[in-house]
């Protein structure tokens, strides 16, 4: 076909995002045409609140999809057409499609990370579930852990009002759950009860290096995942694999997004392993 693909990234500081060649090498490999480009807010100058402008001039300019990611995933809300039934409910897009000039919002951040739990770990028990960290990356997961089956979600965080907050905002979603909040404090309390960990802070990025989980409080029964993707290999994956854990690392999850978008912008179901090779390689 003479179809081609323009679609960009709009985000702070994401000139180095693997997530444009994740892409740009897999349209290769299904032979279209597909130039995928960052347009970092930070070296243009331009506040969050210029999502929509942008969106508005990438649709004037031909283009058919943008991702958008930080401090964009809640502000771009405001300037869509249309909005997924599950990127309404978590209150954030990360996909925008530009269909007949409309932007309609979706969220591959929760469905990503729910493939990559699926292929990565796929007998993991997910019946209680302990979370670590709800920022941005943390509802999205706790979204997908939720709508994966969790009966007991627990979420910890070092801001007890933003996890006491998610928790009633996930219960009134999934009102036959139960969804605990506190605080890293009860860590030691609540996790010998639960079948598997997702660490989502900050914490064991190149730049915030170090553990937030006490490794002797787990057990090899117990599956440990971890959103955080630089490095791919965290202090916590190394630990918890050493102690015999079955571990998801923060990469899958990074792929995952990108291979659910890429299907939702292609409409072509991409190859997640060749992705996850290819995110491996770069
Ligand atoms: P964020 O700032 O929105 O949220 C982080 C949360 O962690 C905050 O609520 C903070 O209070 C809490 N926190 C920090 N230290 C803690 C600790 N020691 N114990 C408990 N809670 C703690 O950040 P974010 O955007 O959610 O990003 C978190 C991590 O996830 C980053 O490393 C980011 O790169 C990664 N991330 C990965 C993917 C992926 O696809 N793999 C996607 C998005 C973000």
């Amino acid at each position: 076909t003479e179809e081609s693909f323009v679609v960009g990234l709009i985000g702070e500081g994401i000139t180095a995002s693997l997530t444009p060649p994740m892409h740009e090498r897999e349209a290769d490999h299904q032979g279209l045409r597909y130039i995928y480009r960052p347009i970092d807010l930070t070296k243009l100058g331009r506040p969050g609140t210029d999502v929509g402008a942008l969106l508005r001039a990438g649709r004037d300019l031909g283009f058919n999809a943008f991702n958008v990611t930080h401090p964009c995933k809640q502000l771009v809300l405001a300037e869509l057409d249309e909005v997924s039934d599950d990127a309404a409910r978590l209150g954030a897009v990360n996909t925008v499609l530009i269909r007949d000039g409309r932007f309609i919002g979706h969220n591959t951040d929760f469905s990503g990370f729910g493939g990559a739990l699926a292929g990565g770990l796929p007998d993991a028990k997910l019946d209680a579930v302990v979370q670590l960290g709800v920022g941005g990356a943390g509802a999205a997961v706790a979204y997908a852990l939720l709508k994966a089956g969790t009966g007991r979600l627990t979420l910890l965080d070092l801001d007890p009002l933003r996890a006491a907050e998610r928790a009633a905002a996930l219960s009134g979603l999934f009102p036959d759950r139960e969804i605990i909040s506190g605080t890293p404090a009860d860590l030691a309390a609540v996790l010998p009860g639960a079948d598997g960990l997702v660490h989502a802070t900050p914490v064991g990025m190149h730049s915030h290096p170090g553990l937030a989980v006490d490794l002797d409080l787990l057990s090899p029964s117990q599956w440990v995942a971890d959103v955080v993707y630089r490095p791919v290999e965290t202090e916590l994956i190394r630990g918890a694999q050493a102690r015999g854990c079955s571990v998801l690392d923060g990469g899958r999850m990074a792929v995952g997004q990108a291979v659910d978008a890429f299907e939702l912008i292609t409409g072509i179901r991409p190859d997640a392993a060749r992705m996850l090779t290819h995110f491996h390689e770069l």
